[in-house]
Order: C-alpha cells, then structure tokens, then sequence
C-alpha cells in the first residue's frame, strides 16, 4: 500500500473511531459543520475555535465579513470539531496544514482553554501540522498547555505597531506584553515567529526598526510578513484613526466593489524594506504562515512559487504507482501520472480536480497540475 492510499486509510478509521465516541447527535452536528465541507485556504484548512472578536483592531475584516465584535465559543465540541475536519473531503490525516486564528482571537480568556483543547484533541487524531495566530499575552500556563497539546505547533505572535496601538487595536494586549509572551512561550520550546502584519503604509515604515529589534532582543529570530487588506469600512476606520489614507488609496490595485469586498494593496516595496531590516537583526523571513508551519514541524512543501520550504530530506515519498493507487483509491480514473522532483502532472478521465489537486498536494506537498 502507498504512502497517500495509507493516509486516506487512516482518515477512514480515525472517522469510524470518533464516530463511536461522539455518538450518533455529535455526529450529526459534525456532519452539518461548516469544518467538514469547507477547503482549505492557502495557509492551510482553518479551523474556528469562537465566533467574532472582542479585539477590534481597526484594520480587521471580520466584522465585514459578518462576524461579532464579541467573542463566543464555537459550539462543537472538541471531539465533534475533530469529527467534522475526519469527514472533510479535502482534509488528510498528518498531510494537511491547519490554520488556528484566521477569523478569530483563539485566546482570549473566554475561548482560550477551549482552544487549547481543540488544538490537542485535533493533534491526537488527525495529526495536522499546525499553526496559531494569536494577540493575546501567552503566559506560563498556556505555552506549557500548548507544548503538550501541540508540541510543534507554529505559534505566530501578530504585532502591527507600537507606537500606535491605542489607536490601531484599542482592544487587544499591549504589544510590548505581547512581546513579552512571545519569549514566555520561546522558553517552554515553542516554535514562535512575529507576525508582522498587516504591513500599514505610514506606521511601518516610522516602526519596523524599533519594532524589530525589541522582538529580536526577546530572542525571536522568525518573521512572516503580510500586507494590508482593505474594505470600505476599514478605510473609513483607517481614517478615523488618523493614518494617511491617500498613500493607502493610492496602492489600491482597485477600488473595493462592495461592503465585503477585500482588496491587497500594492505593498511589495514595504515588504522589501521591512524584510531587509529584519534580515539585518537577524530574522529568518518566511513568505508566508505556511512556511514557518513547515519550519516548525521540520517538514518539506513546495507547492508554490514561495517555496521550496523546509528540509529537503523531509519531502514525503512519492512515485507514479503511488500517485496512481491513491487517485484509483479515490474512485477516479487516471490516463497519466508524471512524477517530477517538486511537481506532479496528472491527466485525469473522470473524477473531481479540484478535490483531487487539494489532496495530491496536500499528501505529497509538490505542486500538482491536473489536465
Ligand atoms: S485580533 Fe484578529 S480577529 Fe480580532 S479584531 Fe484583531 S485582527 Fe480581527
Ligand atoms: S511552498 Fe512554502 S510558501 Fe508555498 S505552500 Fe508550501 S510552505 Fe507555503
């Protein structure tokens, strides 16, 4: 049996095992949980521990999107959670990358021990390389609890300003305690990175330095950079705040069409500026979260132009047969596999691309085209 076909073997048994334990109502709620339909995003499947966020950092696009300026829990339980990412058709066991804190503060104290069981409960079983992204202070007690739930868990600790926290992120810890929880959790061997975004144009630039080298003194030497997103409404707050709109405005690639409607600003100037300071101090600069995921769990990926990441030596085995075995495992039919060093091309008779390029990926972390 191949490598991907023995993943997919182990999905089935992990779902049959939390099936018994949830029971037939757990199950039920699982099955209708957004968790196990929806496919992952480029950092990886991302997995909601509450709903909406009491932080109301003035850059966010949550509330836009719908979500609360309150926090609650997610109403699965751990196990449920679990259930519904085993029944997910494009989630595989230890292959798949998960994404913690997408759309949600994961611990801030009404959630945080919540998330923090969910974060085992999903490692016990599925295994998933993980990662957090958090603005919360991480204490003792949660970075021990975090190195037993998830012990290579990618820990990413967003900063945005320092100067101008008040007025950015009214709502959330101060940064320089945020700072100093990122070395509390470095202390109990956690693999921690600054996550240094959204990159705003007029605040980095007067910032990145200072900001720099106080994480860099706490003894962080990992960085992802992101760039801004921007709405309407976030203009409107932006401005509100008293940051420079027309330098935002003036990066737009296009005006936001809608209420929703996300836009990435121009911002690979900044990032080139701000990456060349953190290189100076000594920072390692990923491209994204998913590298420093890959970093931390010691693995290897190079399904996109960013990569490739991690260690070499780590790419998951991989040949045609293997490809085959597990496209057939699937139900689907292919005419022809190519195998090369970081790429695989499939010519695929009958069967769901999209699902099947999410798994191939995902499994043998080469990118994977399908004709
Ligand atoms: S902490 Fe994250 S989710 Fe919460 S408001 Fe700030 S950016 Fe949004
Ligand atoms: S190659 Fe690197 S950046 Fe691209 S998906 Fe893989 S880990 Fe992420």
């Amino acid at each position: 049996m191949g490598y991907g076909v023995r993943l997919l073997e182990e999905k089935k048994r992990i779902v049959d095992e939390l099936k018994r334990v949830v029971g037939e109502e757990g199950f039920s709620r699982a099955k209708n949980d957004h968790h196990a339909k929806r496919s992952p995003r480029p950092c990886g499947m991302t997995i909601h521990t509450a709903v909406g966020c009491r932080y109301r950092c003035v850059y966010c696009y949550i509330y836009d999107m719908g979500f609360p300026g309150t926090v609650s829990r997610y109403p699965l339980q751990p196990l449920e959670l679990a259930l519904a990412l085993a029944l997910n058709p494009y989630v595989v066991p230890r292959a798949t990358f998960a994404a913690y804190g997408a759309v949600t503060e994961p611990f801030v104290e009404e959630v945080r021990w919540y998330s923090v069981e969910v974060i085992q409960t999903v490692n016990e079983y599925l295994a998933l390389p993980s990662q957090v992204s958090t603005k919360s202070v991480i204490d003792d007690a949660l970075a021990q609890a975090l190195r037993n739930a998830e012990p290579r868990i990618s820990v990413l600790v967003t900063l945005v300003t320092i100067d101008r926290w008040k007025e950015l992120e009214p709502y959330a810890p101060n940064p320089i305690e945020r700072i100093e929880g990122m070395a509390t959790a470095r202390r109990h061997g956690l693999h921690v990175t600054l996550f240094l975004r959204p990159l705003i144009p007029t605040v980095i630039e007067r910032e990145a330095g200072k900001l720099l080298k106080m994480v860099a003194d706490a003894g962080i030497d990992k960085v992802v950079l992101g760039t801004l997103r921007v709405t309407p409404s976030i203009l409107a707050r932006l401005r509100a705040a008293g940051v420079g709109i027309e330098e935002i405005e003036r990066r737009l690639p296009r005006k936001p069409r809608s209420r929703n409607d996300q836009v990435t600003i121009r911002g690979s100037d900044i990032k080139k500026i701000v990456a060349k300071i953190a290189q100076d101090y000594g920072f390692k600069v990923f491209e994204s979260a998913c590298a420093a995921n890959v970093d931390a769990h010691g693995e290897f990926c190079s399904i996109c132009d960013f990569g490739p990441c991690g260690v070499k030596s780590a790419a998951p085995p991989c040949n045609e047969n293997d490809v085959r075995d597990l496209i057939e495992y699937l139900g689907y039919i292919a005419k022809d596999v190519d195998v090369y060093e970081n790429r695989i091309r499939v010519v695929l008779r009958a069967g769901d691309k999209r699902r099947l390029r999410y798994i191939i990926e995902a499994v043998y972390r080469r990118r994977v085209e399908i004709v």
